[in-house]
């Protein structure tokens, strides 16, 4: 092992190489490459080979990540492939949007004195090239077992765990009222993060393993729950959290304020070729204007770069805290300054001007001001600090809370927690309702990828172990609960 790993000390980090934020600017690309193999084996030869990999611990998933880091760096591809397939659904989603700077690589023990092995792209890289290879199958069981599961929602956290139950001989059925798979994979997160091709081959893979979809089938409208819970052995509800948190004040009604999800959606429909009216009536689309984006996550980030790419006249990105306490990721705030993205630190809006259509946002300065009870230091606003950023198109990215899914699904004993999300027993991911489990976002609140697929992964063991304990009067498992 010597020889070929342990490389950091002569071999320094390299990332794969990143586009000219000129280039990247104009088009809709992923804006890294990939790695050669020559470089995805020199960089995965960094890794010492933790006896204690703390970047395993800090994923997620738990991915073997020593494991596939050696098999990389000696060429065996497959190998590698299928140690990080064992533990992930789509590791070569996760290798382009998890934010390794906060898990895996934030972790990698390498990271003092000596940047971090670059895992997150050699994830990437292995995955890819086994989609080159064809040796990423579909998920088809050795044998089919007489149960079936209905899956409310196709985000990562329903595929995830339709993956897994397919594998084990279930009959899945996925309902989600898009009509394509992928959740906010497919429709929020945008192009030049996760190409939607990397997306749609999934979902072709799935489908080809038996997974059934019903797609523009709105569960609570179409199909009510106690429908699909006499339909079905177990059912999984994964729909995400998709209402947006508003922001009031005078001018708030004013057209030409957005918010952010419908913004990113159309933005996402208009390069997958569909008709997307918001934007082909020009409410949606950026061009010529001057965009103000109202947030500091990650789908500020993305609204932000969106707007650069759709020919904006200038992108102003205001946050009330400073730059260090925003909550999206560093490493996006960099490639939107790259790309052309003013931020205003410390600004909160206090009114929207224009007379039926927005033209400006006036705004007051913030400080940071003393911590709360979470230890987060509270904003305060600077009296006769106010300044006017002119505007012709606001997009609101304050984040996002669950839907009233017991109102919804119209099943009052659905328990909720006070925040909306589905309560459930977190050692068996089941909801108030028995067989009835929940995963992802409308669990956690809003979250990450890696996090919805975990989730997905976990709820179908329960599952699993739920339908073979409760099986009564229906036929014997074929297959013991593991
Ligand atoms: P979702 O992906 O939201 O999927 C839920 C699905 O349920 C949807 O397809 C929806 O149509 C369907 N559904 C909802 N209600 C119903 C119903 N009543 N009937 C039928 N179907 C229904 N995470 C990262 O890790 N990295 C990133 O870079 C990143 N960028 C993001 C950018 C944006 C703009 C947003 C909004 C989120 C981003 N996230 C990112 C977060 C990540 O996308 C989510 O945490 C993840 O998709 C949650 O997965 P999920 O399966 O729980 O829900
Ligand atoms: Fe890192 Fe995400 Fe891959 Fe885990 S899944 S190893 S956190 S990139
Ligand atoms: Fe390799 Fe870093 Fe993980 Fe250690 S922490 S096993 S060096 S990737």
């Amino acid at each position: 092992m010597a020889e070929r790993m342990l490389k950091f000390v002569s071999t320094p980090q390299r990332t794969p190489d990143k586009r000219p934020a000129e280039a990247r600017a104009h088009d809709w690309d992923e804006i890294y490459r990939a790695f050669s193999a020559e470089r995805a084996a020199e960089q995965a030869s960094r890794c010492s080979q933790c006896g204690v990999p703390f970047c395993q611990v800090h994923c997620p998933l738990g991915n073997n990540i020593p494991d596939w880091l050696k098999l990389t760096a000696e060429g065996r591809l497959e190998e590698a492939y299928e140690v990080a397939a064992a533990t992930n659904t789509f590791p070569e989603i996760c290798g382009r949007v998890c934010p390794q700077d906060r898990l895996c690589e934030g972790h990698c023990v390498i990271e003092k004195g000596f940047a971090s092995v670059t895992i997150g792209a050699v994830e990437r890289y292995i995955t890819d090239t086994a989609w080159e290879k064809g040796w990423v199958k579909p998920p088809k069981p050795s044998r089919e077992l007489p149960y079936s599961v209905g899956i409310i929602g196709a985000g990562p956290a329903g595929l995830a765990a339709a993956e897994r139950l397919r594998r084990k001989g279930y009959a899945v059925h996925v309902y989600d009222r898009y009509d394509r798979v992928g959740g906010l994979m497919i429709y929020g997160i945008p192009n030049f993060k996760l190409e939607k091709a990397v997306v749609l081959r999934r979902w072709r893979q799935f489908e080809d393993g038996g997974i059934v979809f019903h797609l523009g089938c709105t569960v609570g409208k179409d199909v009510s729950l106690a429908e699909l819970r006499a339909r079905h052995d177990a059912v999984l509800i994964a729909t995400g959290v998709y209402k947006a948190r508003d922001i009031g004040g005078p001018g708030a009604g004013l057209a030409g304020i957005v918010p952010a999800l419908e913004y990113l959606t159309a933005s996402n429909r208009k390069g997958l070729g569909d008709t997307a009216p918001g934007f082909d009536d020009g409410r949606l689309n950026a061009a010529g204007k001057r965009v103000v984006v109202i947030g500091g996550g990650d789908t500020a980030m993305d609204c932000v770069r969106t707007a650069i790419r759709q020919g904006a006249a200038s992108v102003t990105c205001l946050y009330r805290r400073d730059r260090a306490n925003m909550p999206g990721s560093v490493r996006e705030v960099n490639h939107a300054e790259e790309e052309g993205v003013r931020f205003v630190w410390l600004a909160s809006p206090e009114a929207f001007l224009g007379d039926g259509h927005v033209r400006a946002v006036r705004a007051v300065r913030m400080h940071l001001g003393l911590p709360d009870a979470t230890g987060r230091q509270q904003v305060e606003p600077i009296p006769g600090s106010s300044f006017t950023l002119e505007a012709d198109l606001v997009i609101k990215a304050l984040g996002f809370d669950p839907e009233d899914l017991p109102t919804l699904f119209n099943e009052p004993s659905l328990a909720v927690t006070r925040w909306g999300t589905i309560k459930v027993d977190h050692r068996t991911m089941m909801t108030s309702l028995p067989g009835v489990f929940a995963a992802g976002d409308i669990v956690r609140g809003a979250s990450l990828v890696v996090w919805a697929i975990r989730d997905g992964r976990d709820a179908a063991a329960e599952m699993h172990a739920w339908i073979a304990a409760h099986a009564g009067a229906r036929p014997a498992l074929a297959v013991a609960a593991e």
